[in-house]
């Protein structure tokens, strides 16, 4: 179901993102894969754009064997087989990097984003084929594993350690802003100005369109994801969804997704649909988003009043759209009778 929507979700953004008929086309390179359990496409403009996009692919690959929990080779896999038992695992310095700034933003938002989260995903069965709702003793169990606080990391020595048996991480909250991150970063050093990411939900753009004018980047219906909320005009930031329809299963009648509340065990339900948070720092928007759709929009409004590196669209079960001021320059809402209501959030 993922793939379908990730799909549709860069078939969507690649209509709106066409230019006006140019009289010359400009050289560009697309490819479209799966990689980090979602569908990814880039597309680079200029002639080193096949190279670009080769380079940022093997990266990708590179990193999803670091970070992948499903992989047992994998360095996170590592540190997890290690829980509890006092060995320090060496890890590459993206990762140790990684997990530190994991840690940091669980300080930020304590309650809220947990990388050591994986034991209650595993209880729901996110990463089985098999999802169902977990009795509570089993989710007692699971949730006593989640601490952060006993993850510990060195990232002089670049290495890392589970204090509890049991505990395991789980970076699918953040581990595809790295990677956008580190993608840009290949395709900006072949010389690439302007190019577009879409790693499953998380869109980065490098510089502006080809023909100079800002990207466009639409931000999906939660309810409709085959239609837009708004569309966004951006240069040089990445837009991190996170949202409830992404990923789920029903039982019961009842929707159950994929963001955790680590307060309660439970699928977050604070009143948000989706959390759209744009950013000139791609580990930041993919962190945030998931957090902050955990927070509410009262707790989220407040912590972007308290910083200046991220904006947000907040798409609220009430059908108001939140906007915050730095995305309302070339904002373009919908029109038509979707039924939302559209607020732009000021400081
Ligand atoms: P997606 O990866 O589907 O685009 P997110 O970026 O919001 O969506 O990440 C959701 C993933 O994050 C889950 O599949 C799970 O791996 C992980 N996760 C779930 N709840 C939390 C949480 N409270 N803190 C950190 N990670 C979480
Ligand atoms: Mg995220």
């Amino acid at each position: 179901m993922k793939r379908r929507l990730s799909v549709l979700s860069a078939a969507l953004i690649l209509l709106l993102c066409s230019c006006a008929p140019a009289q010359t086309e400009p050289a560009s390179a697309s490819d479209t894969f799966f990689a980090m359990d979602t569908v990814m496409s880039i597309t680079v403009y200029g002639d080193m754009g096949t190279q670009a996009i080769q380079d940022a692919r093997s990266e990708i690959q590179r990193l999803e064997s670091l970070l992948s929990r499903t992989d047992a080779d994998s360095q996170v896999s590592q540190i997890n087989l290690h829980a509890g038992d006092g060995t320090w695992v060496t890890v590459d310095a993206d990762l140790s990097e990684l997990l530190a700034r994991a840690q940091s933003i669980t300080e930020l938002l304590p309650g809220s984003f947990d990388i050591t989260i994986a034991p209650v995903m595993d209880a729901w069965g996110f990463t089985k084929e098999e999802q169902h709702v977990p009795t509570q003793q089993m989710l007692d169990t699971a949730m006593d594993l989640v601490d952060s606080q006993q993850l510990l990391v060195d990232t002089d020595a670049s290495a890392a350690r589970l204090e509890a048996s049991g505990m395991e991480i789980d970076l699918g909250a953040i581990a595809k802003g790295f990677a956008a991150g580190q993608a840009q970063q290949v395709i900006r050093s072949t010389g690439a100005e302007s190019a577009m990411l879409d790693l499953g939900g998380n869109v980065t753009v490098i510089g502006s369109k080809p023909d100079g004018s800002a990207w466009r980047v639409a931000v999906k219906d939660p309810q409709n994801t085959s239609e837009y909320l708004c569309v966004l005009t951006l240069e040089d930031v990445t837009a991190s969804t996170s949202g409830g329809y992404e990923r789920y299963f029903e039982e019961d009648g009842v929707r159950y997704h994929h963001i955790i509340d680590p307060k309660t065990g439970y699928p977050a339900d604070s009143g948000l649909l989706s959390v759209t948070v744009v950013s000139a720092d791609p580990i930041l928007a993919d962190a945030l988003s998931t957090a902050l759709f955990i927070e509410g929009t009262d707790a989220a409004l407040d912590f972007w009043r308290s910083r200046d590196d991220f904006e947000l669209v907040l798409c609220q079960a009430d059908g108001t759209v939140l906007i915050t001021e730095g995305l309302e320059n070339g904002l373009q809402t919908r029109e038509d009778t979707y039924g939302y209501t559209y607020e732009i959030a000021r400081r």
